[in-house]
């Protein structure tokens, strides 16, 4: 019903229904060399949206050729930086032109609500603004030497890049990778989530409008196992940027060291969010029950173990009980909801597995835990109370609405507990003392932490996990050497 509201983004709905979509390969729209295509479904109505072209092995060569000329010849890597930065102003331009269609179409195939889907589109075009400002300041060095030799250091791109993407947040995270390589100089081939690739094929056509050249970002849809698989493989793809689960990172790992390409991961993560006694409660309560349930609890850095002063225990787990009952679930594109569906069934099911897990581990089950409605992916926000941090509901992660809410005893006891966990992707603290905010936030064990605060992103901070939360870095001066390399010379005089 929803989609046929003549409010609804028309352009966006044009674009969905104009398929079957095609894979970009050096600057065209083709369709897979297989000829097959796949469902692409909307996961509050579980229909099909439309269908898009399956990439396999046989494309992603093709896609390589075609990133490797336009790196080589001519070069998007020698073309004058001052041209490069314009083209990624074009591009950030284009994408807050188009951001409600942009919006619609990421929250009709992720189901995420409008809100979210526009903050992701916004951070999208923010992305490409602050790496415009890059390619005129990615310098080499001079080294000092005694006078007969001249030395230094070219700053120079990698070379083609590979780019995987989870379902999550497909635009956004397709933004910090596509962005960065880029604007040093790079190509890529980026392999969209099977489960939503479309807001990432509108992107491709308005990289072309921006007037990026043929082959510099080629986008191939297909499935982990066979597209993904061969850009890992691949022995003329130099690097690859993945984001998605740790299982998989840790594959991906592995199968690039044969051609040792450069490799950065952002993976999983059970984000600690911890409330102390002098916290801005009522604040920090409703940003824990956003902490669980944006993007449906679809978010690395949820805050999915909140930590609780034992003092203040029961209290904030009643009002945190009490946001999360009443919120509005429903289609994302509903201006009235602010909880979309589960992204997908075998996420649904992964969910409800987990609330499972929860009873049987001896948690108490304090709100939610039921499917929402009989059709479209949604479950109810959860909250499971009296969880200790050795339970399987604080240590894996869910990826869906559902909280562990932990008693701590003291600031000791609530690092302890905080790091006491495989993943290190972020972390949230709650309290008014300024000595304790920087002593907690140096002691947690996690690549992003926020004080009194949470879900705060910016291109110009560095993002990246620790332990088995990723390797290396995004976004940032710190990125920077995640898609050049240098090269010495020296020069004898
Ligand atoms: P996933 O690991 O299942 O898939 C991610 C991508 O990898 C998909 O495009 C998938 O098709 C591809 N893939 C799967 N198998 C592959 C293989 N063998 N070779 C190459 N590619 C393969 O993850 P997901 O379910 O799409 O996303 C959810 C996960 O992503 C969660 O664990 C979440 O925490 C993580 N994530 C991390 C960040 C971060 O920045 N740290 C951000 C968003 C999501």
């Amino acid at each position: 019903v929803i989609e046929t509201d003549s409010r609804v983004n028309q352009a966006a709905l044009n674009f969905i229904a104009n398929g079957p979509k095609h894979l970009l390969i050096d600057g065209h729209w083709v369709p897979a060399v297989s000829g097959r295509t796949f469902d692409v479904i909307d996961p509050a109505t579980e229909q099909v949206l439309t269908r898009v072209a399956e990439a396999d092995k046989a494309d992603v060569e093709l896609a390589v050729q075609a990133a490797r000329r336009a790196f080589e010849h001519p070069s998007w890597a020698t073309m004058s930086p001052h041209a490069r930065e314009a083209c990624l102003i074009r591009i950030a331009e284009l994408i807050e032109a188009n951001a409600e269609e942009l919006a619609t179409i990421e929250s009709l195939d992720n189901g995420m609500p409008m809100g979210m889907a526009h903050f992701s589109v916004t951070a999208a075009a923010n992305t490409f603004r602050y790496y415009a400002g890059w390619p005129t300041k990615a310098y080499g060095k001079t080294n000092p030497t005694d006078g007969s030799s001249f030395s230094y250091t070219l700053r120079e791109p990698i070379g083609v890049c590979g780019a995987i993407i989870p379902w999550n947040g497909p635009f956004m995270f397709a933004a910090w990778k596509i962005a960065p390589a880029i604007a040093f100089g790079n190509t890529v081939v980026i392999k969209p989530s099977e489960l939503t690739p479309l807001s990432i094929l509108r992107l491709g056509e308005l990289l072309l409008e921006a007037g990026l050249p043929a082959g510099v970002v080629n986008i191939v849809p297909g499935y982990g196992q066979t597209v993904g698989a061969a850009i890992v493989e691949h022995p003329d793809v130099d690097k690859i940027a993945f984001t998605g689960s740790t299982a998989v990172g840790k594959g991906i790992l592995r199968a690039s060291a044969d051609t040792m390409k450069k490799v950065t991961l952002e993976l999983g993560g059970k984000s600690p969010f911890v409330i102390f006694p002098d916290a801005d409660l009522d604040k920090a309560i409703q940003m824990a029950v956003v902490g669980f349930t944006g993007n449906s609890g679809q978010a690395c850095t949820a805050g999915s173990r909140v930590f609780i002063h034992e003092s203040i225990y029961e209290e904030v787990a009643a009002k945190i009980v009490a946001i999360a009952n009443q919120l509005v679930i429903g289609p994302g594109l509903n201006p009235a909801t602010q909880m979309g569906p589960i992204t997908t069934e075998k996420q649904f099911e992964k969910i409800e597995s987990y609330v499972a897990i929860g009873h049987a581990d001896g948690a108490t089950l304090a709100a939610g835990g039921a499917r929402v409605g009989t059709k479209g992916f949604f479950i109810q926000p959860t909250v499971f109370t009296h969880v200790t941090n050795g339970m399987r509901l604080a240590q894996e992660e869910i990826f869906g609405p559902v909280v562990a809410l932990i008693a701590f005893t003291d600031e000791d006891d609530a690092v302890l507990q905080g790091n006491d966990v495989s993943y290190g992707l972020a972390a949230s603290i709650w309290t008014k003392d300024l000595n304790r905010a920087h002593r907690v936030a140096s002691a947690l064990k996690a690549g992003t932490v926020w004080v009194n605060t949470m879900y705060e992103m910016d291109p110009i901070s560095p993002f990246g996990g620790f332990k088995q939360s990723g390797l290396g870095k995004e976004l940032g001066a710190e990125s920077v050497d995640a898609y050049t390399q240098i090269k010495s010379v020296v020069v004898r005089y």
